[in-house]
């Protein structure tokens, strides 16, 4: 009782829902405020958690954008099964090889053992691929490009983390075939594009674009391409989407060949593409803070809530149809807004609860307002306070909003920034990841030193690995050397430990 009690102190000494400030403790922070804020309940199974509607209309937001843009593209959406036969799935050597450990398996129906065990598709290229070599015959078919809305199962062991790292999460995942290897190039960076549109435009958190290293590379493709967050306060990376160009290996063993203009036999170029739920869990780390959850305006469902604020004597009445007036002429303008009209909660009450929930704005509506003709609003990000009049309302909102979605993205890219160290020496590396970095160095690109790399740097949480190599490379002078391996160094890359 007597840790309950300190509990209850810090609550109360901050005037917060949480119990722990984001500096203090951030694993346990993140626990809180994914719950507080409303957006997952645990679950009795671990690593599963249940997305409730405050998520999953963030989710929707970003689905609605990326679904439109791929459609532009001529990507079409589809459903495959859940389900993969062993066969298939074990078609692809290094694929199969890179995702066995955290396949699970539906072994029985009812109470009788299956005869061949089913497995849950971890992503669904074997799925999926034995009807791409049905449907592609000439170059007519091509290119084919589906995307399907799912959940995949992966039954990960290290840590599971809501939204970051879960068994069963929620993604698209887009798999197309070409031609000609050439148009796959170009379709892989178009939708990375996408992705960092996601990331920087819509959650307000800067990524870098950039290329995987082979050892880090998706299981059986031909390269993998990403976009990276960073999380300050943990000092790791973390892989926000990932294309990849999965080359011919996957046509070689599910055989989709087709008849080129030639009249000759050619195998096509393949592709896949996902995001998933984690990019909620990126922008909840990243904007976050000690009163809750910090949501940018482009993704909440709820861009400013109006709490009226009776008192006393005051007209109260002449208050409620001011919020109403308000809200009409927001909506109205496009604006998602909401009256928080709950008569058993104290003003102050719902400002904390909506402070939890991460709304962008706060328009306060009381007496004085009513009788200036205008609405006091309050920024979730800095809680900055503007009064507004009634005449200026719309134009003044939408200021605001545009004004906080930048600014989330400034202040998160100046953190990002400053946690970046560029190094040349193992020493300095070693220094930079003891200080939690997100490390740029010169290396030699070769498999084996990475293994090392990681080798040297076991420890208790966690080794540093190669993040990616950044499409926009600073300058590699002539004579640089490897930080790692002292031999000549072919490109600047990322390193850092990660998610
Ligand atoms: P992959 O098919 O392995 O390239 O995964 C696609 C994307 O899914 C990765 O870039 C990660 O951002 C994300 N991801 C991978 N594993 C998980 C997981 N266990 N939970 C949530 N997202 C994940």
């Amino acid at each position: 009782s007597n840790t309950k009690g300190k509990k209850k102190e810090v609550k109360k000494e901050t005037g917060l829902g949480l119990s722990v400030k984001k500096d203090d403790n951030f694993g346990e922070w993140y626990s809180e405020v994914v719950v507080n804020g409303e957006m997952i309940e645990y679950y009795d199974i671990s690593g599963c958690y249940i997305l409730r509607p405050w998520a999953m209309s963030i989710w929707e937001i970003l689905q609605t954008f990326f679904d439109a843009e791929i459609k532009k593209m001529k990507i079409k959406n589809c459903y495959f099964p859940l389900f993969v036969s062993p066969g298939v799935l074990q078609k692809e050597k290094d694929h199969i090889e890179g995702f066995a450990p955290e396949v699970a398996w539906v072994t029985k129906s009812g109470e009788s053992e299956l005869e061949v065990p089913i497995a849950i598709r971890p992503t669904s290229e074997t799925v999926m691929y034995p009807y791409f070599s049905k449907w592609i015959r000439g170059h007519r078919d091509l290119p084919l490009r589906l995307n399907q809305w799912c959940n995949v199962v992966r039954w990960e062991f290290s840590n599971p983390t809501p939204f970051i790292r879960s068994r069963e999460f929620l993604w698209q995942e887009g798999h197309t075939a070409f031609a000609t290897k050439e148009e796959a190039d170009t379709e892989v960076l178009e939708i990375l594009e996408l992705y960092r549109r996601i990331y920087e435009e819509f959650l307000a958190v800067p990524v870098i674009k950039g290329k995987k290293s082979e050892h880090e590379k998706f299981a059986g493709g031909l390269y993998t391409t990403t976009v990276e967050a960073f999380i300050p306060n943990t000092g790791r990376g973390i892989q926000g989407a990932t294309s990849h160009c999965l080359g011919q290996n996957f046509a070689k063993m599910f055989e989709i060949n087709f008849e080129n203009d030639k009249g000759e036999k050619a195998m096509v170029w393949q592709n896949s593409w996902a995001y998933t739920t984690r990019t909620i869990g990126v922008m909840i780390m990243v904007h976050g803070d000690d009163k809750g959850l910090v949501l940018p305006p482009k993704i909440a469902s709820i861009q400013v809530i109006i709490i009226p604020v009776p008192y006393k004597d005051a007209n109260t009445q002449g208050i409620f149809d001011a919020c109403a007036a308000t809200v009409k002429t927001l909506n109205e303008a496009g604006i998602r807004a909401e009256v928080d009209s709950r008569d058993n909660y104290s003003p102050g009450w719902k400002y904390s609860n909506w402070e939890m929930k991460g709304v962008p704005l706060r328009i306060e509506i009381g007496p004085k307002d009513l009788a200036n003709n205008q609405v006091r609003a309050v920024r979730r990000d800095n809680s900055a306070k503007i009064d507004i009049p009634m005449a200026n309302l719309v134009e003044q909102v939408n200021d605001l909003l545009n004004n906080i979605q930048r600014s989330l993205f400034e202040v998160a890219k100046q953190k990002r920034d400053a946690c970046i160290q560029t190094v040349n020496t193992w020493e300095e590396f070693a220094e930079a990841l003891s200080q939690n970095k997100m490390i740029l160095a010169p290396w030699c690109d070769e498999e084996e030193v990475e293994k090392d790399v990681k080798a040297r740097t076991k420890g208790e949480i966690g080794a540093a690995k190669s993040l990616c190599s950044p499409f926009d490379q600073p300058e590699l002078p002539e004579g640089t050397l490897c930080f790692a391996s002292g031999k000549p160094a072919r490109k600047w890359t990322y390193w850092g430990r990660s998610y």
